[in-house]
């Protein structure tokens, strides 16, 4: 079976809700991203990270994800920490940024009106996200930034959600590969204290240790992504 694009191109049809939403802001914001945010980060990355859907005025007004998004700031400094990214993160698609050894990606590629995305859109989308996994030679972890990116991620591996709880600090072996979950860096998260920086920072760390540990075993075989596709 020919194996489907990670790229929703900039016009993808396939959400009514969030096509009209991206028109009418095209019209509004001609200057702005306002299509599918691709994925940022090289594809032989052993991590990915999961985010929910581009912010209106952050990552879909930039085109690279969490750029210009309240929780840019705290995901790009932690990546800085953690040796996972380079340069200066300046809320700026050209601000020299690079990440190193790990992807950034969306379940939801378009912006969706207040955050939400609905369930139709999510399974929608789920397909550029399991062709993002399979084009990646060397994946070896997934974090997951909450709930909804968890639960896609779960099924785009061939898992059934309900074996797979999501939980802050969790983590899940599927085949070759550790899920690593976390609460979603977001605004909200973090000004009610759901999400410290401590907590997001241990995430990484965590994930830093568990990459340090396989770089000394032999090498795995690639994921080969059976089960539950649906
Ligand atoms: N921006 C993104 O690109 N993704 C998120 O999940 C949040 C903000």
């Amino acid at each position: 079976m020919a194996q489907s694009s990670s790229d929703a191109g900039r016009d993808c049809p396939r959400c009514v809700r969030l096509v009209a939403f991206r028109e009418a802001w095209r019209s509004k914001q001609p200057d702005w991203f306002n299509a599918p945010v691709p994925s940022f980060g090289p594809l032989e990355a052993r991590l990915l990270i999961v985010g929910l859907a581009p912010g209106l005025q952050g990552a879909n007004r930039t085109g690279r994800p969490f750029t210009g998004d309240y929780a840019g700031d705290l995901l790009y400094r932690t990546l800085i920490d953690h040796g996972f990214a380079a340069g200066t993160y300046a809320a700026r698609p050209d601000d020299g940024l690079t990440l190193l050894d790990a992807r950034i990606t969306n379940a939801v590629r378009c912006v969706p009106p207040e955050n939400k995305p609905n369930g139709q859109e999510i399974a929608h989308c789920r397909d550029f996200l399991r062709a993002t996994i399979a084009e990646m030679p060397n994946l070896a972890a997934i974090v997951a930034l909450g709930r909804i990116a968890h639960d896609t991620t779960a099924v785009a591996l061939g898992q059934r959600v309900s074996a797979l709880k999501f939980a802050h600090g969790a983590t899940h072996e599927v085949e070759t590969l550790t899920v690593f979950d976390s609460y979603h860096c977001s605004r909200y998260n973090t000004n009610t204290g759901v999400l410290t920086p401590q907590m997001f920072r241990a995430v990484f760390a965590a994930v830093r240790s568990y990459l340090n540990a396989r770089s000394h075993v032999a090498t795995t075989p690639a994921l080969s992504l059976g089960g539950n596709t649906g």
